[in-house]
């Protein structure tokens, strides 16, 4: 299987904008093994990035105490002792019963 590479304009499906799928970028998809288009242009690619906390590198996780069960366990947040922390079990648990 051969194909050649070309700069292609694609659709963003969020913005709705044109942008270019580059060569480069193309030949970057195919050296991961990617082999769908990108539905979004760089720039609302970078914005869910933001969004979503990616890029930073890993999350940082607390040690807490789960107040359902008592085991020890890590949250992604700081736990200030004014809310219960759960581990993520009874954090299921407990979400189900609401
Ligand atoms: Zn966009
Ligand atoms: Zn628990």
């Amino acid at each position: 299987m051969s194909f050649s590479f070309a700069d292609k304009t694609l659709r963003c499906r969020e913005c709705d904008r044109d942008f270019v799928f580059t060569v480069g970028e193309q030949e970057f998809y195919a050296s991961r093994g990617f082999t769908n288009e990108p539905g979004r242009c760089p720039e609302c690619r970078a914005n869910r990035r933001i969004q979503s906390g990616e890029g930073g590198g890993r999350r940082e996780m607390y040690p807490a105490v789960c107040a359902e069960c008592g085991q020890q366990t890590q949250v992604p947040f700081l736990p200030r002792g004014d809310r219960p922390v759960y581990c993520s079990s009874c954090f299921d648990k407990v979400r189900s019963y609401q």
